[in-house]
């Protein structure tokens, strides 16, 4: 991301600092120093800008180690003034695991939040209240206050916070996944507007986030309009789950016999349930031509192939064939081939999703 700063690494995931994020620091450093003069107040709100921080991204490594358990790997954690964003390689497969990834966020901050009440709960008694001390509760109550702040803030539903992806994933437990991500971005440009307006008159703050969400829903938006036949659908959703595999012993004969039987052009090789390779029709013409139908699969078959896991995005698929200049890409999940993805026939599910959108009311 732009204007971001590197700050380190954890859990093998780099971690950025948007530069927005000196912001909000500077916004709750000021506001400390105005309410009080006092080097100990200072000193208190240096730690506390310093606990916002942690609290956020610990908020972010919620996210990436749920998004770990489903296999996905987190590319950066970048710290924004709205809570951060964990940058996922890919979708979650299901809207479930989404929903999950998209609650594990928040749920960080809410187990913050009780531990916190718990301590102060337990604290507060053995200590005399209205003591005000620099370490004492009004550091904890605030630190308190703002975990739950970022938790509900991170919950409301629209792009590009964790609520945004709350709604998609459970719109499309029921709806079609580009249709869940349209309403969902809606529901979020209206929020942010909402935000705005009441930012206008009441808290300039609230301003600042609404042009945030508002930027988060439009890039949202912006992505289902301009690619509403590929954006955020998985592999899985388009891929060729019936198809015929070759062993490497078999003759060329045979693979012809398998091309002429049905419309596969190329076959992914497979010996004891590994795929080995690739048979693509253009070698398989150029061998038959050279060598005869005698030759075995092995001989011909290409041993570097594309290969996509099955919660990758169509988009991702697309780009990869393109770039490689071949016809199929093998589908695999959790290191089983379960489907062939094709130029041909991520055209026929462009057009399909093209007919399902023109019949929308
Ligand atoms: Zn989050």
């Amino acid at each position: 991301m732009k204007w971001s700063i590197r700050l380190g690494t954890a859990f093998g995931i780099p971690v950025f600092m948007h530069l927005t994020f000196l912001l909000l620091l500077a916004w709750v450093g000021i506001s400390h120093w105005i309410q009080s003069k006092s080097l100990d107040a200072a000193f208190a709100g240096i730690l506390f800008v310093i606990a916002i921080f942690a609290c956020v991204v610990l908020h972010e490594f919620g996210h990436a180690l749920t998004a770990r358990r489903y296999g996905i790997k987190t590319r950066d954690v970048t710290l924004l003034p709205i809570g951060g964003v964990a940058r996922l390689e890919r979708m979650p497969e299901k809207p479930l695991e989404e929903l999950r990834v998209a609650l594990a966020g928040p749920a960080v901050n809410v187990v913050i939040a009780a531990a916190l009440a718990v301590w102060l709960g337990l604290t507060g008694r053995m200590e005399p209240v209205g003591r005000l001390s620099v370490t004492g509760g009004p550091f904890l109550q605030q630190l308190l206050s703002v975990n739950i702040f970022l938790a509900l803030f991170n919950l409301v539903p629209a792009f590009p916070m964790d609520g945004g992806r709350v709604l998609r994933a459970i719109l499309a437990t029921r709806l079609e996944y580009t249709r869940a991500t349209h309403i969902a971005a809606t529901i979020g440009q209206t929020l942010a507007f909402i935000f705005g307006f009441i930012g206008l008159f009441y808290n300039p703050f609230l301003l600042f986030i609404a042009f945030f969400v508002w930027i988060g829903a439009a890039q949202e938006a912006s992505m289902v309009q301009m690619k509403s036949s590929l954006g955020g659908i998985p592999i899985s959703r388009a891929m060729i789950t019936e198809f015929h595999s070759l062993s490497p012993e078999n003759t060329l004969a045979e693979a012809i016999d398998a091309t002429l039987k049905g419309s596969q052009k190329d076959f992914p090789v497979i010996d004891q349930e590994k795929i080995v390779g690739v048979l693509m029709q253009k070698d398989l013409l150029r061998a038959l031509a050279q060598r005869g139908p005698g030759v075995s699969v092995a001989d011909v078959m290409q041993r570097e192939f594309e290969t996509a896991d099955a919660s990758e995005m169509l988009e991702t698929a697309l780009q990869r064939l393109a770039s490689c200049a071949c016809n199929t890409a093998l589908v695999a999940s959790r290191g089983q081939l379960v489907g062939l993805v094709t130029m041909d026939n991520i055209g026929e599910f462009m057009a399909f999703q093209g007919a399902l959108g023109k019949s929308r009311p």
